[in-house]
């Protein structure tokens, strides 16, 4: 058995990490799942490359031993050596947690989303952590490591005959939530419901529909998108029209936007922007990567550029966001132009629901004015269309 200390000057990190985030501790399963899923992905791309044996289901699961107090999140994908638990956790692990607190103190009015804590972020909620793992390199022994919530650990080998990671949280006494199924259902389909692998909590499937951004538009029919729309705001009409976006430089980014149909008041305080990183759920309060004239669009936006440690007062400054701002400003315009050459009867009829917006938006950016002084419409007494130049 091997037992150690963390880190001198990170004594008090556990208890800074769990005031800060206690109204936000949910994010504890969010992270563990992402870890899991990317060691499940990485296993595919190894077993791609005949690197790695392809047995066994490769899925995540999440399971609840009440009476223990014990919530588990187990994969099947790389595992760690006893050399990668001290690397990869013991260390990196641990001094990103340090990062997060750093940064989190700089950013005096919240960092969107608090997203990166990583693994650490078990302690939020729980009083001990056991992992359990398995490297995929078969001459590799498993390994269980313990720590409980302070800077001390301990490792030993240990028996585990499949591969993969089984992380368990001892639930603290104040986290007795998260043992109801019915909450972990909920943090589940909030943060994991358009994850890549199969995520199952109580033999359910949870990311039982595919991210719809991930496609190929030239691949995606009107009906796709109509459907994506309503499973992501079951309430809704259907919408107008839609924007679908990729790009790769200078920053990736991939999603869908929405232009809604307009039954209720516009309001910029709602959040219709759900933002993902690598299909994880991060945040539905992202006003400000949309320029104001925008913030009415619905839709998912998925980019692991956006910086997510900028403080709110930050943001609108930030040249990475203004350039984000910039592209989605440019695809509307370019779909409204789209719509305008390809069906002119059909974007006359829609003419009189997104006016007040087009407008709005010429009036606020010159740029999206240059891209639509074209297709402005007026309308006469007789209810005929005209552009400009007519
Ligand atoms: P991040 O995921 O941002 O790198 P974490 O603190 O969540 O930071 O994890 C640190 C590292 O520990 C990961 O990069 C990965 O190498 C390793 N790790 C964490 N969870 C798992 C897991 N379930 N399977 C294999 N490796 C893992």
């Amino acid at each position: 058995m091997k037992k150690g200390t963390l880190s001198v000057q990170a004594e008090h990190i556990f208890p800074i990490i769990k005031q800060f985030l206690y109204n936000d501790r949910e994010v504890f399963l969010r992270e563990l799942v992402a870890n899991a899923v990317d060691a499940t992905q990485k296993l595919k791309t190894l077993i791609n490359k005949g690197e790695a044996k392809a047995d066994g289901e490769l899925k995540v699961e999440i399971e609840i031993e009440r009476p223990k107090r014990i919530l588990r999140v187990i994969d099947y994908g790389i595992g760690m050596s006893a050399d990668e638990v001290e690397r990869y956790i013991n260390q990196m692990a641990f001094s990103s947690a340090q990062e997060f607190i750093q940064r989190y103190k700089e950013a005096a009015d919240s960092i969107i989303g608090h997203f990166g804590l990583g693994f650490y972020s078990a302690f939020l909620v729980a009083e001990k952590v056991v992992l359990y793992t398995k490297s995929y390199r078969e001459d590799e022994q498993g390994v269980r490591w313990e720590c409980h919530g302070d800077t001390s650990f301990q490792m030993e080998p240990y028996d585990k005959k499949e591969r993969g990671t089984i992380v368990e949280l001892y639930l603290s006494d104040d986290a007795s939530e998260f043992l109801e199924s019915d909450k972990i259902k909920a943090i589940l389909e909030k943060y994991c419901r358009f994850l890549p692998v199969p995520i199952y909590f109580e033999g359910k499937q949870i990311n039982d529909k595919p991210p719809l951004w991930k496609k190929n538009p030239q691949e995606l029919k009107e009906k796709d998108y109509k459907d994506f729309y309503k499973l992501l705001y079951p309430y809704n009409e259907p919408p107008l029209f839609w924007v679908h976006l990729n790009i790769d430089y200078p920053f990736r980014l991939q999603g869908i936007l929405y232009f809604p149909e307009l039954t209720r008041l516009i309001s910029p305080e709602q959040h219709k922007i759900y933002l993902y990183v690598n299909q994880v759920f991060v945040t539905d309060d992202v006003r400000d990567i949309l320029p104001d004239y925008l913030q009415l669009l619905h839709g998912v936006i998925d980019s692991p550029d956006i910086p997510l440690n900028v403080s709110r007062s930050m943001i609108q400054t930030d040249p990475q966001v203004r350039k984000i701002q910039g592209y989605i400003s440019k695809k509307v315009s370019d779909r409204l132009q789209q719509l305008f050459k390809e069906d002119r009867k059909r974007y006359e009829e829609l003419w009189d629901k997104i006016a007040l917006f087009v407008k709005y938006a010429a009036m606020r950016d010159e740029k999206f004015y240059e891209r639509t002084k074209n297709i402005l419409l007026f309308k006469d007494t007789d209810n005929n269309y005209y552009v400009w130049e007519d």
